[in-house]
């Protein structure tokens, strides 16, 4: 079984605006085109790239690939009968039609197109209509459209080569879609499920959507935090919010909990907003002996009202004693509840310092924090 993919980008593509047309302009840091023949790189065993003749430029830099090249037919069918004609020797047996203007076109679509062409001679992506629909003249509503069997038609199409081939040839033209095409030759074409986001690049407002779909201005953001506290008297220590009996106690302002005040300033560390002493000053006597949840909360809000959402923390405890490993799945399970996440996005683990340096000595414990925020 051979797999091709046709992609068309022989259209001018005006209504997007810019100078030149849609599949060539810059997305991202590339070119639409280049995102889109990406997609089906590593999917497909050929790639046909249907180009006008007036894109002499891309001809000459994709002739030097390894794309087969296919010249613009008069119109969108016309196109696509070169490409497929452009793959005859191949030993093609299925073939993907894809607009170069969806770009944000996902590995599962195109999987899934795939798996149906193993059943079905004929599928494509499809989604359910979920607005009302209305009908409307001179800007009144004059009627509603039932939505129920209704479909947003995507791309890729995929057909087995011969029975789209002759489809083709048998079709008089003006088709929306090879759908339509395979349908008028009788072929039975299978829904499989779109996807929202494999949006067609058709208005100049597209190209920041499909950016944002791409995730390319995502804002990530790290912070790290270390804190120490001191042995002192006591008959326990609270870690990440887990008290644990032990012969000595943590000296400190609050009540010393050294993991929770490294995420804590992990966190404030990720929003560029300081460190727990400018917030929580350790001269202020309402702070004394206080729960860290405080801080730590405090912290959560603070990225919830800045616009981030926290993906996950890692905190990593240096003692020699106490043993964490047996309180480390309750200090993930009560830092996720402070943090309004989940256990398996916090991490909690610890090593000793081969009784090398303070922590060695059994001084004190130092804690070392990550925190990842990202832009919701
Ligand atoms: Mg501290």
């Amino acid at each position: 079984m051979t797999t091709a993919a046709i992609i068309v980008a022989a259209g001018r593509g005006t209504r997007a605006g810019g100078d030149v047309p849609k599949q060539w302009r810059p997305l991202a840091g590339r070119r639409v085109a280049d995102w889109t023949l990406d997609a089906f790189r590593n999917q497909v065993e050929h790639i046909v790239l249907v180009l006008s003749e007036e894109d002499t430029q891309a001809w000459d830099e994709f002739s030097q690939t390894d794309l087969i090249l296919a010249s613009g037919g008069n119109d969108r069918a016309g196109s696509v009968r070169n490409g497929l004609a452009a793959l005859s020797g191949f030993g093609v047996t299925r073939v993907l039609i894809h607009d170069v203007a969806r770009p944000c076109v996902t590995p599962r679509i195109i999987q899934d197109v795939l798996s149906a062409l193993d059943v079905h001679s004929a599928t494509a992506p499809g989604l359910p209509v979920t607005d009302a629909l209305w009908v409307g003249e001179d800007a009144v509503v004059t009627g509603t459209q039932d939505r129920s069997q209704l479909f947003a038609a995507q791309t890729p199409q995929g057909f087995h080569y011969e029975a789209i081939v002759a489809a083709h040839a048998a079709h008089p033209g003006n088709a929306a879609d090879d759908v339509e095409v395979a349908r008028a030759a009788g072929v039975n074409v299978v829904i499989v499920p779109g996807d929202a986001d494999n949006i067609k690049i058709t208005r100049p407002e597209d190209f920041a959507r499909a950016e944002r779909i791409m995730g390319i201005d995502m804002d990530v953001r790290l912070g790290n935090g270390y804190d120490v506290h001191r042995f002192g008297d006591g008959d326990h220590v609270i870690l990440c919010g887990v008290k644990i009996p032990h012969d000595r106690g943590l000296q400190g302002h609050s009540d010393a909990d050294v993991g929770m005040h490294a995420v804590t300033d992990a966190i404030y560390g990720a929003l560029a907003q300081g460190d727990i002493g400018q917030h929580f000053p350790p001269s202020d006597p309402q702070w004394k002996g206080a729960a860290s949840e405080i801080f730590l909360r405090h912290a959560v809000e603070l990225s919830r009202q800045m616009g981030y959402r926290i993906s996950n923390v890692d905190c990593t405890l240096v003692c020699e004693y106490p043993k964490i490993g047996p309180h480390a799945e309750a200090m993930r399970e009560e830092m996720a509840r402070i943090l309004k996440l989940k256990p398996d996005q916090v991490s909690v683990k610890a090593t000793t310092s081969e009784r090398l340096g303070f922590t060695g000595r059994s001084e004190g414990i130092a804690s070392l924090a990550t925190a990842c925020l990202v832009k919701a």
